[in-house]
This record gives structure tokens, C-alpha cells and sequence, in this order.
């Protein structure tokens, strides 16, 4: 449901010089038309990219403050993105859940902020191991969700990216069916929870260890409307091969 969306997070790499190579080879790339395309890059090259990136491919930050700018050491308001020329933010990225600690009630905040902002979200969710193991799959992913309904009014600029936090740099993509399970119950939580309008127009995308092998596999599933690619969009041709997926 939805147009086909597939965003590259670059994460925390990249140089001058390796980022003027790829947005070189993502300006010579050949992309499906009927696609939605978004790089995050670090912040500090937002503006390289934005100034030499085709505006075919739209820009997204990685993270965002939780409210307006200010006295807020270290951090980047949904504001500034936007003055820079972001259409997008990714927030509750598992990396800052469970590496710097964000909660589930401060990542819906962020995201109505950055909503109020006309910054468009892209809101992660996903189970750890463990949490897999034991069965919790899919109460995990429902308390996130959740989290993000208690704060927002409007899903229309909301993409939902389920990343599996087993998957993530770790080579183990979720299978097909893996992820469509997955992809399935949260649009069912969104028809129950929002409404089903909700629930058909919002796109759910996958993420972990998607790379130009995998992606084509994945993308047949009817619940998977598109990909958030780490590693491999940090390569420009293999990402375009993941973009021209769709189906
Ligand atoms: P990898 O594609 O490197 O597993 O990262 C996925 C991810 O976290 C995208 O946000």
C-alpha cells in the first residue's frame, strides 16, 4: 500500500570526500519513477549533499531534538533540518533506543514536534533477540507504536520502519515471511488502534541486512512497501538496485 519508499541511512560514516562519491554515483543512477527516495546523511554533510544530491532523492536527518531549539548542547532542532532542506527525520532508530537510551515516550514526543514542524517521520520500531525469543515480538512492537499514537494526531507524513534489532549490521536478514508477519500484525494494530484508512495508506517498511540480493525477495511480500537500507546504501549502485526492488 502506498508508493514504494526506500531510505538510506548512512549512519555515523562517511567523509567529504566518500560522500561526494556517492551522491556522484546516486546522481548517475538509473531510479524507478515510481519510488519514494530519501538519504539521511550525518548532520554535518547535510548541506553537501543537499547542494550537489539530484532532487530526485530527498534528504532526511537521522535524529532530531524533542522540541524547539534552544539551550540544548550537542543537539539539532526539526526546525534547523528543515532550513537545511530535510523533508524527512528518522526517529526511534534502535541504535538510539538502545544505545543512547532513548524511551518510547520521548521518541513519540520527538515525532509530534517534528510533525508540528512539517518535518515528515519515518518512526522505527522493532524487537531485540531476546525479546524474539521469548515471544514478545509483537508486544514490543505494539508499545512503540503505541507510543507514537499517544503523541501524534495525523499519520499522513508518517513512513512505519520495521527493523528487527537481531538484523540490523549483523548479515541475518528477517526472511519474507519473517518480516511480513511482522508487517501484517502492525497494520492490524493501526486498523484496530487509528482506523483502517490508517492502516491501507500507511507504508511499512523493512530494515536489517537488506543488501542487493536479499531486497528483491523481500519486496514481493504484500506488507512490505519498501526498505530502510544501512550498509549498503553506503554504495551507491547496490542502493539503486534495492530502490528499482519494487514490484
Ligand atoms: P543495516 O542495513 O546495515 O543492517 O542497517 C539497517 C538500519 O539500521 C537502517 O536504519
Amino acid at each position: 500500500s502506498g508508493k514504494f519508499f526506500v531510505g538510506g541511512n548512512w549512519k555515523c560514516n562517511g567523509t567529504k570526500d566518500s560522500i561526494s562519491k556517492l551522491v556522484s554515483d546516486l546522481n548517475g543512477a538509473t531510479l524507478e519513477n515510481d519510488v519514494d527516495v530519501v538519504v539521511a546523511p550525518p548532520f554535518v554533510y547535510i548541506d553537501q549533499v543537499k547542494s550537489s544530491l539530484t532532487d530526485r532523492v530527498e534528504i532526511s536527518g537521522q535524529n532530531a531534538w524533542v522540541g524547539k531549539g534552544g539551550a540544548f548542547t550537542g543537539e539539532i532542532s526539526a526546525e534547523q533540518l528543515i532550513d537545511v532542506g530535510c523533508k524527512w527525520v528518522i526517529l526511534g532508530h534502535s541504535e538510539r533506543r538502545h544505545i543512547i537510551g532513548e524511551d518510547n515516550e520521548f521518541i513519540g514526543k520527538k515525532a509530534a514536534y517534528a510533525l508540528s514542524q512539517n518535518l515528515k517521520v519515518i518512526a522505527c520500531i522493532g524487537e531485540k533477540l531476546e525479546e524474539r525469543e521469548a515471544g514478545k515480538t509483537f508486544e514490543v512492537c505494539f508499545q512503540q507504536l503505541k507510543a507514537f499514537a499517544d503523541s501524534i494526531s495525523s499519520w499522513t507524513d508518517v513512513v512505519i520502519a520495521y527493523e528487527p534489532v537481531w538484523a540490523i549490521g549483523t548479515g541475518k536478514v528477517a526472511t519474507p515471511l519473517q518480516a511480513q508477519e511482522v508487517h501484517v500484525a502492525v497494520r492490524d494494530w493501526l486498523k484496530k488502534n487509528i482506523s483502517p484508512e490508517v492502516a491501507s495508506a500507511t507504508r511499512i517498511i523493512y530494515g536489517g541486512s537488506v543488501n542487493g540480493s536479499n531486497c528483491a525477495e523481500l519486496a514481493k511480500q504484500e506488507d512490505i512497501d519498501g526498505f530502510l537500507v544501512g550498509g549498503a546504501s553506503l554504495k551507491g549502485p547496490e542502493f539503486a538496485t534495492i530502490v528499482n526492488s519494487v514490484t
